[in-house]
């Protein structure tokens, strides 16, 4: 659940909570599972809060068993490039090479996403990357949405204190946990989406690109926006 969906959440539940209070009704009997669920909303809410920069968010990640991906991860991969960003690069999830290295985008997709860069003349040190989920789902696979649920709460830290001006997600994940949605990256590309402050746009994974060429000019298209966006 992204940041935007638990404030409103929370806000329903205090509401509902008030009118409930207005008639006299003081206290409910909730079943254990909604309980809980109730409960994980504040607590995410909380400890959303009380992070207080980017390093005490990689060092909760670097500790964090809040999904089953913790079991099979040889190192937790938070972040590449720089927080003092304009512009936010959001995959998937680590692959092999990035479980090895700690690092996202390190494998053959990564070496595309920087060709990708050095033809946008956008040297490392001017973007963020990062992953929706922060370790490696076991043969690559898709991570569930529990699992992109239970990462976003870092997700939605590294964004706030980031900042950035133009967030790019790279496929169909990345698009489902930042715009909530499961639509075809076809229909999805070659706009701007209003959130978090800043101007989404959706395009293909490299890892996509190397299964289908054809898709690169797709992605310059949708890259030559954001560069008209961030005027480079
Ligand atoms: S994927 Fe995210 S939520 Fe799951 S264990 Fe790793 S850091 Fe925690």
């Amino acid at each position: 659940m992204n940041e935007e969906d638990r404030n409103y959440q929370i806000k329903q539940l205090k509401q509902d909570t008030k009118l409930l209070k207005s008639i006299g009704i003081n206290g409910l009997y909730i079943q254990k599972a909604q309980r809980d669920k109730i409960l994980n909303l504040l607590n995410d809410k909380k400890s959303q809060d009380s992070f207080k920069n980017l390093d005490e968010i990689r060092i909760a990640v670097e500790r964090c068993e809040r999904c089953p991906l913790h079991k099979e991860r040889k190192n937790t991969v938070f972040s590449r490039g720089s927080a003092m960003s304009d512009v936010m690069f959001i995959g998937e999830g680590p692959g092999k090479d990035e479980d090895e290295a700690g690092l996202p985008f390190v494998g053959r997709a990564g070496q595309l996403l920087n060709k990708i860069l050095e033809a946008m003349k956008l040297p490392i040190d001017n973007v963020y990357i990062c992953n929706i989920v922060k370790c490696r789902p076991p043969q690559n696979r898709k991570p569930t949405f529990d699992e992109i649920d239970s990462c976003s709460h870092y997700l939605m830290g590294q964004i706030s204190f980031v900042k950035p001006k133009v967030i790019i997600c790279l496929g169909a994940t990345a698009a489902e946990g930042i715009l909530g949605t499961k639509e075809r990256i076809k229909d999805l590309r070659g706009k701007f989406f209003d959130k978090y402050n800043a101007k989404i746009i959706v395009t293909y994974h490299p890892a996509a690109l190397l299964r289908d060429p054809s898709r690169k000019k797709l992605v310059w298209e949708d890259m030559q926006l954001v560069m008209r966006e961030i005027g480079q």
